[in-house]
C-alpha cells in the first residue's frame, strides 16, 4: 500500500542529489541509486559567443587541444569560485543529465559540498545557481564536513576529529567536533601543483618539455613519497627545449619524489600548523583516534607513513578517497533532519532574530 503511494508520488517528485563541486572532479549522487556521475570540474566555452561547448570530460579532452577562441574554463580555482556563470552551466548540466527531460513537478532537494572557507556571497552563488535550475530546496555543507560525513566518522560528538583532504587545485586541513569545524586551513598545494613541479623538474634536469596529462601520469604511475620498496619507472616523450623534436627519457620514482618534495613539505607544515592551534582536549583526541586522508592525492604512495612520522600521530587512507565527499553529500540527504546543523546557513535564510 505505501510502496504504492510512493511509487505514484515518484512520478512528480525528483530523487534528491548530492554534489561534490570538486577543483579537480565533479561529483553527483542520487538518493536510493548512489553515485551516478564522476567527471572532471571542467567547462569548454566559445569566447566569440559566449556559448558552453562542452562539459565534464568532453571538455576536459579539449584542454590544450582547442581552437584559440573555445577556452575549457574550470569553475573552481584554487578553491574558490572563479566564474560564478560557468559554475551554474556545470550545475545545470549535471541536473540535466541526472533528470533528463523528464523535469518533475517538484525538483530535487539537493545538497552541495563547496571548498572550506567560501565567502558568503560564494555559498549564496551556489545556491542561487542550483535552486535557478530547478532545485527544490538546497543544503550546502563544507566539504571537509561532508568528507568526514562520508567516511562515517562521528562528527556530531564531542570528539576531534583530523580530516586531510588532498584534492587537485586545494587541500584542506579541518578538524571537526560536535558538528563544527574547529580549525582548518586550506592551502593551494595539492594534485594540480604536484603535476607542476614534475613539469618544472623534467624541464631543468632533462630539458624537455611535457604536458599536464603527462605530469599527472607519471603521478599517478610511479609517483611516491617514501623510497617504494622496488624501483619504479615510467618513460615519457616530450618536446626536447634544444632541438625542438620529440624525445623520450625514462623517469624514476625518486625523479618525482625529489621534484614534489617541496609541496609535500608545505602540506606537512600545514597539517602542524593546524595542530598547534587546535585546542589541547581535541589534539589529545586526534592523536588517540588518529588523522583520516580523503581526496584523489591520499593516493600518492607513502603518504600515510610520512605524516605518521613527522606529525606523530598514525593515519588513514579512507577507502576510495575519491568519493568521500560525495558519499556524505548522500549520507546527509539521507538523513536531513540529522545533519542540519553541519550545513552552512546564509544569513538571510535564517529566521530573524527576536
Ligand atoms: P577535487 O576534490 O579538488 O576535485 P579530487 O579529490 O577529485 O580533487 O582529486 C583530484 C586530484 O587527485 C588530481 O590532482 C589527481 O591527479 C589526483 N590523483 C588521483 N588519483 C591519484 C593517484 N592514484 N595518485 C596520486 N594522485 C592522484
Ligand atoms: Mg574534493
Amino acid at each position: 500500500m505505501f510502496d504504492k503511494l510512493k511509487a505514484k508520488l515518484n512520478k512528480y517528485v525528483s530523487n534528491d542529489i548530492g554534489i561534490d563541486l570538486g577543483t579537480a572532479n565533479t561529483l553527483v549522487y542520487v538518493r536510493g541509486e548512489g553515485i551516478v556521475v564522476n567527471e572532471p570540474s571542467v567547462v569548454a566555452v566559445n569566447q566569440k559567443t559566449g556559448q558552453v561547448v562542452a562539459v565534464g570530460t568532453q571538455a576536459k579532452d579539449m584542454l590544450g587541444r582547442t581552437p584559440a577562441h573555445i577556452t575549457a574554463v574550470k569553475p573552481l580555482v584554487g578553491g574558490v569560485i572563479s566564474d560564478f556563470e560557468v559554475t551554474e552551466e556545470m550545475i545545470a548540466y549535471l541536473l540535466r543529465r541526472v533528470e533528463g527531460d523528464s523535469r518533475k513537478l517538484l525538483g530535487p532537494r539537493v545538497v552541495v559540498g563547496v571548498p572550506s572557507g567560501v565567502t558568503n556571497v560564494e555559498s549564496r552563488a551556489v545556491r542561487d545557481a542550483t535552486k535557478n535550475n530547478g532545485a527544490r530546496e538546497v543544503y550546502v555543507v563544507e566539504e571537509p564536513m561532508a568528507a568526514a560525513i562520508g567516511i562515517r566518522l562521528p562528527v556530531k560528538d564531542p570528539i576531534g576529529n583530523l580530516i586531510v583532504d588532498i584534492g587537485g587545485g586545494t587541500s584542506d586541513v579541518a578538524v571537526i567536533s560536535l558538528g563544527g569545524i574547529v580549525r582548518s586551513k586550506s592551502l593551494k598545494v595539492a594534485g594540480d601543483k604536484l603535476n607542476e613541479d614534475i613539469i618544472s623538474y623534467i624541464r631543468t634536469e632533462f630539458k624537455i618539455l611535457i604536458g599536464e596529462k603527462t605530469a599527472e601520469n607519471i603521478k599517478i604511475t610511479i609517483g611516491s613519497v617514501l623510497p617504494t620498496s622496488e624501483p619504479l619507472e615510467a618513460s615519457i616523450k616530450g618536446r626536447d627545449l634544444i632541438t625542438g623534436l620529440p624525445r623520450e627519457v625514462i623517469v624514476t620514482d625518486s625523479d618525482v619524489r625529489e621534484a614534489i618534495s617541496g609541496s609535500i613539505d608545505i602540506l606537512i607544515e600545514s597539517v602542524k600548523e593546524v595542530l598547534e592551534t587546535t585546542p589541547p582536549e581535541i589534539v589529545s583526541d586526534i592523536m588517540n583516534r588518529g588523522g583520516h586522508l580523503v581526496g584523489g592525492g591520499a593516493l600518492i604512495r607513502g603518504i600515510d607513513e610520512l605524516l605518521a612520522e613527522y606529525i606523530k600521530i598514525p593515519f588513514t587512507i579512507a577507502d576510495d578517497p575519491l568519493s568521500a565527499v560525495g558519499r556524505g553529500a548522500g549520507i546527509i540527504l539521507e538523513d536531513l533532519k540529522k545533519y542540519e546543523e553541519v550545513l552552512i546557513q546564509n544569513e538571510d535564510d535564517l529566521p530573524p532574530k527576536k
